[in-house]
């Protein structure tokens, strides 16, 4: 099976599990867990998630996130790259939305126990009629920014995870610590079909000049490796200073 079919397989898997997983991804669970001194699924999730974005960058958003398979979906009904004008504004709700997880964690006395089931039932995240309420609202604010805006608008604009895996990232260049990218060898015939399948709009074809494509909104999916006549584009672990291979 090909790499891209592969991918597109997992995203939907992760999909279909978003009734049962939603809740070890919530933002607003993390909160009220706080309260209870409680450090939930969330919690431990987006830990996780940035503790592995130092080594793998937004390899989660490419692969593996439901939201991610979701947007997806919506390639049917808009296919347009979504405009980078507002990509500040996640970082905007995520600085917001993380104070205020810190601040409650702080105010309420911190964690005094780890739950990773919490307000699930038996794991479950949604397993009864009234969860479907607030699972059918996040499906919304996933698809109807997608549906507007075009390709991965949510991933883009809105999510609360993508910063931490952002900040990972940056950790590791700064710390010139080797993470995984799409390296780019010589041999570049400026043909712009990596730019054409690229669903977060970078401008892989300039980016592949300099040896590597070292965008913060890179989730890493390789549709331009895999989109590349000349196969110049690969996965590579590097160190970011000087483009050394790990
Ligand atoms: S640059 Fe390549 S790997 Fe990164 S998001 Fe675009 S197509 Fe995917
Ligand atoms: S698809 Fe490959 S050859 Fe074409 S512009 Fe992109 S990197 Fe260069």
């Amino acid at each position: 099976m090909k790499r891209q079919n592969i991918r597109k397989l997992l995203l939907i898997i992760s999909m279909l599990l978003f009734p049962v997983t939603i809740y070890y991804l919530s933002p607003y669970l993390i909160i009220r867990a706080a309260f209870e001194h409680i450090a939930n699924g969330s919690f431990i999730v987006f830990c996780g998630m940035f503790v592995l974005s130092i080594p793998f960058g937004r390899l989660f958003c490419g692969y593996l996130c439901p939201a991610g398979g979701l947007q997806e979906c919506a390639y049917a009904v808009n296919n347009k790259v979504c405009s980078k004008k507002l990509d500040i504004l996640k970082y905007i709700i995520w600085g917001l939305w993380f104070t205020a997880v810190v601040l409650c964690y702080v105010i309420n006395g911190g964690v005094i126990s780890v739950d990773p089931f919490y307000m699930t039932e038996h794991g479950i995240s949604i397993s009864e009629i009234g969860g479907y309420i607030i699972y059918y609202g996040i499906i919304c604010l996933v698809l109807i920014p997608c549906v507007i805006g075009g390709k991965r608008t949510f991933c883009r604009r809105f999510c609360w995870m993508a910063p931490f895996m952002i900040t990972g990232s940056k950790i590791r260049r700064k710390a010139h610590l080797p993470g995984l990218h799409i390296g780019a060898k010589e041999g570049c015939i400026g043909c712009g079909k990596c730019n054409k399948v690229c669903p977060m709009g970078i401008d892989v074809k300039n980016a592949a000049t300099s040896g590597s494509i070292d965008s913060a909104e890179c989730i890493l999916c390789g549709a331009c490796a895999d989109g590349c006549p000349k196969n110049i584009l690969k996965y590579e672990m590097r160190y970011h200073h000087d483009g050394k291979k790990a």
